[in-house]
């Protein structure tokens, strides 16, 4: 009999970073997100200058931050719940906020992991400000 391989009994917990555009700011997580999605609104248009914004949704104990940041507090589209953008000071990239209908969960806009290879959106919200031309993934789930 061979032995175990003891690379196996070892969990495989990914971790992955993200940063501003100069890099000042930066946070790492650990684990996969709760979830990733595409959101259409047009707050997320403006936050983002994209067409939409995609972002990965932690547990707040998965999430750790590094450097300095200044916070905008934004009204949602329905003008109630307020999120939280934690943004650089110095070069003004989004790393991550928090909102008040989702208390103790951190999102991480998608595109400050730099990395073509990170798990795709399941689900798809405000879709009535979606850009006509933009397709979406056959399976993906949609909430308006
Ligand atoms: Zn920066
Ligand atoms: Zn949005």
């Amino acid at each position: 009999m061979s032995p175990e391989p003891i690379l196996s009994t070892i969990p495989l917990v990914s971790t992955r970073h993200a940063a501003c555009s100069c890099e000042q700011l930066r946070l790492t997580v650990e684990g996969e997100p709760v979830r990733v999605s595409i959101c259409h609104c047009l707050a997320c248009q403006r936050r983002t200058g994209s067409v939409f914004g995609v972002q990965a949704r932690f547990d707040a104990e998965q999430v750790t931050t590094e450097g300095a940041s200044r916070q905008y507090v934004r009204v949602s589209d329905e003008g109630e719940k307020r999120a939280f953008f934690h943004f650089c000071p110095d070069c003004g990239a989004t790393v991550f906020y928090t909102t008040e209908a989702t208390p103790g969960i951190v999102a991480v806009p998608v595109g400050a992991f730099a990395d073509p290879s990170f798990p795709a959106p399941t689900r798809s919200v405000w879709e009535e400000r979606r850009h006509l031309w933009l397709r979406l993934p056959d399976d993906i789930e949609h909430v308006s």
